[in-house]
């Protein structure tokens, strides 16, 4: 069969270049010795999920640690689940985590020089080499129907052997001449396949970075390299993209390792030098008595835009993933308590072979943790961040005071001492806290637990006296002086000693004030509270709890 002729057949294009020129146009990178090429290349979907972090944090921390790359590719060989705006999504949320590409789609970047990093329009390096593979014996035209495929599938199945176009299930591997111009002639549509060379009794051992040595049997396999359309399929595309990107370390999901000897396969027929490969264990949660994956339909969790939209903190989320990506990455961060956790060496041989658990409660404890450690001026910031995009109309015009904020915050967060709050996971619960602060977010319950008279007392007689310029013992001294005035103890021990002899304390004193002022009988210091308030807010709310 005249070769040279039938390529030109298939692949009429007239404006591909000698496939070996590309080895000059995309030439190996001059970086040091030991740094490591990675990339991310989802397909634009819209749904970038936490495998996605995961697998990008890792393939970021190996690029950075060893003075290597990483960069973007963007797989759109399917353009029926392509999705309007998906590439500036990924990389917005990958972003917010504070992961950054040094090139790739949409990277304004000098280093741009391996493009263009959309499959979609590499179509001419791709066809150049199916190509070349066909002339040279190794890949040829299936006509095949979907019908017929799926009747072949049947069969198989029906004897129980492996399913695919192999063996003597591959019929197009052998037309003649003959029959393959009449089918062209006809206008059959066909894809390219390739003509597997492998054989399945024999045995490939491969180093995994992450699992260790695996043994795979051959490809025997005639995958589809280029479909109908021209485009090629995933299998292909990642041969000739990792090579020409110059990718040192491909880093992926597990699910890609049943398709490992195809690609091997790919590799050696394209005569390129394999990379290196890492497949990641898939995220696992435990679900009543069992572990199983984390499911887009059933765990919210699984998206990224869950943690921005719930407001957790985003370097949290960073940090608990490193747990999981390293685990001794936590007794680094207790032996290193100050230290910047991208000095943290990072090692993908030491992440987990297996089923990586994923606990969103040990994230919550770590977002809690982290922001607890903010000053309020970084906690103003994050709040912001997160009511500039998903807060009400309302919580938007609250924080464009950030002075009075940044004052609130120093009180609720406990930043200016030693006891911080611990209690907040997400913004919304840090923004919601401060809704008493606003008087058109406050909303108070008046849950006082004396009659009426006493309360009216305790509020006149203080609205009476309250002074703003008193530091705390004096604005104290005010609230004790009241207690005698309706029946309570001014001292907490006089109280304690006989409690029989008054209707209360001082501190019952206290939480009629607070109540009035905060809405609710648990607040951070009372005399800082109406000091941020001011003199004229504080006395209308002690005068609206009139009963
Ligand atoms: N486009 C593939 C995916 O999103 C990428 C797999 C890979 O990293 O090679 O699953």
């Amino acid at each position: 069969m005249d070769l040279k002729k039938l390529a030109s057949a298939l692949i009429p294009d007239n404006d591909l270049i000698d496939p070996d020129k590309y080895e000059e146009i995309y030439p190996e990178r001059d970086l040091q010795k030991g740094a490591e090429v990675t990339r991310l290349a989802p397909s634009p979907t819209g749904f970038i999920h936490l495998g996605n972090l995961f697998s990008a944090l890792a393939d970021e921390r190996t690029a950075h640690t060893t003075g290597g790359i990483f960069y973007l590719r963007i797989e759109d060989t399917d353009d029926k689940r392509k999705v309007e705006g998906a590439v500036e999504s990924v990389i917005r949320s990958l972003n917010y985590f504070g992961i950054k590409f040094d090139e790739g789609a949409e990277i304004q970047s000098k280093l741009n020089n391996y493009g263009p990093y959309y499959q979609r329009q590499r179509a001419k390096i791709y066809r150049a080499f199916v190509k070349r593979l066909i002339e040279q014996g190794y890949a040829y035209p299936c006509f095949c129907t979907a019908e017929e495929l799926d009747k072949v599938r049947e069969e198989q199945n029906a004897e129980k052997l492996v399913t695919g176009y192999y063996g003597k299930y591959a019929k197009c591997r052998n037309l003649s001449e003959e029959e393959i111009y009449k089918n062209l002639q006809a206008g059959k549509p066909f894809v390219i396949r390739l003509k597997s060379q492998g054989d399945v009794s024999n045995k490939i051992t491969f180093r995994d970075a992450i699992k260790g040595d695996i043994t795979v049997t051959e490809n025997d396999q005639d995958v589809v390299i280029l479909k109908s359309d021209g485009i090629p399929t995933y299998h292909f595309a990642h041969a000739i993209d990792d090579h020409f990107m110059r990718t040192t370390l491909v880093i992926r999901g597990e699910e890609w390792l049943s398709s490992l000897p195809i690609h091997l396969e790919l590799f050696k027929v394209l005569g390129f030098k394999t990379p290196r490969y890492a497949h990641t264990s898939s995220l696992m949660k435990i679900d009543g008595e069992t572990k199983r994956k984390l499911s887009k339909r059933k765990d919210p969790e699984l998206s990224l835009d869950y943690y921005r939209s719930a407001g957790y903190y985003p370097e949290a989320v960073v940090r608990y993933l490193m747990t999981i990506l390293n685990s001794n990455f936590e007794e680094w961060e207790l032996k290193n308590p100050q230290a910047d956790w991208h000095d943290f060496k990072f090692r993908i041989d030491k992440m987990s072979r297996s089923g990586t658990l994923f606990d969103l409660d040990k994230l919550s404890d770590i977002s809690r943790t982290e922001i607890s450690k903010l000053s309020a001026e970084d906690c103003y910031a994050f709040l912001k961040g997160w009511v500039d995009e998903f807060g009400s109309q309302t919580d938007k015009l609250h924080f464009e005071d950030a002075a009075y904020i940044i004052k609130v915050l120093n009180l609720i967060m406990g930043t200016g001492g030693k006891k911080r709050r611990k209690d907040i996971e997400r913004a919304e619960q840090g923004v919601r806290l401060m809704d008493y602060f606003f008087d058109d977010t406050f909303n108070p319950q008046y849950a006082f637990r004396f009659d009426d008279k006493t309360v009216n007392t305790v509020l006149t007689q203080f609205a009476a006296v309250y002074d703003p310029a008193d530091d705390n013992s004096a604005w104290f001294a005010k609230v004790k002086a009241i207690a005698p005035q309706v029946g309570f103890a001014a001292e907490m021990s006089e109280y304690k000693q006989n409690p029989e002899a008054y209707k209360g304390s001082v501190s019952d004193v206290a939480e009629i004030l607070r109540i009035a002022v905060t809405g609710s009988a648990n607040s951070p210091d009372l005399c800082t509270i109406m000091g941020i308030l001011g003199k004229e807010r504080s006395l209308k709310r002690l005068n609206a709890a009139l009963r």
